[in-house]
């Protein structure tokens, strides 16, 4: 409380100043309390902390809070687990550290979809839906790319996300897709290996995924870094697919700004115009002598400093 009222009056303070430089009188001053946008809001793919995280998960949770995370993405979940840990009890020290669990990424047993396994699908997904409405995620998100070596081959996957999608509707949760590279790669009928070659002909996967499924029954969390390595802009894919694009991954080679290869002020531009709310870091593995908990505070401390970040 004592911390908000801080915050507040740091705030009012800085905004009574402002209206004084640019010559505001009294009507600006009453306008002002609006701009107030609070405390910032990100949140953590837990996959960034390895095994890390669960050897004193108690303590590590509260570690990402004081570093400004507020909401996670699970990792690690199987058979009721979350990397090991019995997932109810996952949750409670989660939240007993005022961290929320948001979404999950899972992806299903099988790599290659066809007829004679997609029942065997459905049904993971419907134990796995029934397991996530009890952690009380918003999303289920599958980050791996299933075999799409044809237009065809896409098309069926795409048939199957449906699928996973009307099974988690069914729970109440948002079924969604995590891109790498290779779905910046393209296909074409009958083909027999995608190409990553941007030249080349055909149709980029990541284009067909959002065009042959249903907006109602699949969203998409576009892994900005990833979109980059496969050569493409992630300003202009949260352009084209505004409604599709409903979840961020925020990565950078390391940490967060490092490697001057993202523009992350234009990206964030981008995704508050379109009104997305959940982005979540991600942090691949640190150099050698780092430790992933001081890569993750680097990136908190990054979206702290950053002006862009709302
Ligand atoms: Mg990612």
């Amino acid at each position: 409380m004592m911390n908000n009222r801080r915050e507040f009056l740091k705030n009012a303070s800085l905004l009574t100043i402002g209206s004084w430089l640019i010559g505001g009188t009294g009507s600006s001053l009453l306008a002002a309390p609006q701009k107030i946008t609070g405390k910032k809001s990100f949140g953590l793919q837990i996959y960034s902390l390895g095994g890390e995280l669960t050897k004193d998960l108690a303590n590590n949770m509260q570690k990402l809070k004081k570093m400004g995370y507020s909401y996670l993405e699970l990792a690690g979940y199987g058979d009721g687990k979350v990397y090991g840990v019995e997932m109810m009890e996952f949750k409670k020290i989660t939240e007993d550290a005022g961290l929320k669990i948001t979404s999950s990424h899972v992806n299903p047993p099988v790599w290659k979809y066809e007829p004679g396994n997609i029942e065997s699908i459905k049904d993971f997904w419907k134990k796995t839906a029934d397991d996530h409405v009890k952690l009380g995620v918003k999303y289920m998100i599958q980050p791996g790319q299933p075999s799409t070596n044809s237009t065809e081959e896409v098309k069926y996957v795409c048939n199957v996300f449906n699928e996973a999608g009307k099974i988690a509707n069914n729970a109440g949760i948002k079924f969604g897709y995590h891109n790498h590279d290779r779905e910046f790669a393209k296909v074409v009928p009958g083909g027999k290996a995608y190409n990553i070659d941007r030249h080349s002909k055909g149709s980029i996967i990541y284009d067909l995924f959002v065009k042959n499924t249903d907006p109602n029954l699949v969203m998409f969390e576009l892994d900005v870094y990833w979109c980059v390595m496969g050569g493409q802009d992630p300003v202009e894919y949260m352009q084209k697919y505004a409604d599709r694009i409903q979840a961020l991954h925020i990565k950078d080679r390391q940490v967060l700004g490092k490697s001057g290869m993202m523009n992350f002020e234009t990206i964030f531009d981008q995704a508050y115009a379109n009104k997305i709310e959940d982005f979540y870091v991600e942090l691949e593995g640190m150099p050698r002598g780092h430790t992933q908990f001081e890569g993750v505070e680097g990136c908190a401390e990054y979206l702290k400093k950053a002006k862009f970040v709302k």
